[in-house]
């Protein structure tokens, strides 16, 4: 199977084939992507397991920015929106990696008739319209403070530094937050952050009601306590 045929969008697809030369879905790409291109509204959360190295980055990615893509497209993204999806990840080096590969992804370049009609080089480019931003407590509070003010519709973090800002940063506006993804769920569990986890979907206080549904088969990995009622989109890698 390919790209296409698992309902990715033909600009996603030209640009994975040209700019960074992936071309064949891997298995988990196969397994999630018909899903999690296809939630809308009624979606129900979602767990996805697989190994490191079978491409599961871009399996929660890739249906992210396509969900996104129309907001950018068809009437250029108001930032003060705030944030609509937000990526956590154990540790920093594992959020600088994701981060990457989404600025790799956000290079694209818009279609022609959905760019304005004064693009430049600049505005044509999904980064324009689709930034993301990168929180582990790397640059200052007050710095990446100023950041979420700007607007960061996709947002990569650790779980600590999410939280402290969730708590303390009045312009970080998650209202219309409709992704998180806990990558490495297990890892964020073993490493001690199952509190601070529950404190960050607090602080996202969805009121749309999700179920659990499962991508692959697989262990799920039982959060004691989490009120998975008020969840969004989830999945665990
Ligand atoms: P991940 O498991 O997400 O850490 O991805 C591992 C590596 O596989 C990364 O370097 C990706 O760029 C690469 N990758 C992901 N999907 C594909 C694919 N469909 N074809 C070739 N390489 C891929």
């Amino acid at each position: 199977s390919t790209f296409s045929g698992l309902g990715l969008d033909p600009l996603l697809v030209s640009h994975l084939t040209s700019k960074m030369k992936i071309t064949k879905p891997t298995a988990i790409q196969r397994a999630a992507l018909p899903t999690l291109l296809s939630a809308n509204q009624e979606a129900r959360d979602v767990f996805i397991q697989s190994q490191t190295g079978s491409g599961k980055t871009l399996s929660f990615l890739l249906p992210i920015i396509q969900d996104l893509l129309p907001l950018s497209t068809h009437s250029y993204i108001d930032r003060s929106i705030g944030t609509l999806a937000i990526i956590i990840a154990p540790t920093r080096e594992l959020a600088k990696q994701i981060s990457d590969v989404l600025e790799a992804i956000l290079q694209m370049r818009l279609r022609p008739e959905d760019q304005p009609p004064d693009a430049t080089e600049d505005s044509s480019r999904l980064t324009r319209w689709l930034v993301s931003g990168l929180l582990t407590g790397g640059s200052t509070r007050t710095h990446e403070k100023a950041r979420l003010r700007k607007g960061v519709p996709i947002l990569v973090s650790t779980p600590g530094r999410l939280l402290d800002h969730l708590q303390n940063s009045s312009s970080f506006n998650v209202g219309k937050c409709r992704w998180l993804v806990l990558d490495e769920a297990d890892r964020l569990m073993d490493l001690g952050f199952e509190e601070t986890i529950k404190g960050i979907l607090q602080g996202l206080d969805g009121r749309r009601r999700m179920a659990i549904k499962a991508v692959q088969d697989g262990k799920s990995i039982e959060v004691g306590g989490w009120d998975w009622e008020r969840r969004r989109k989830t999945i665990l890698c």
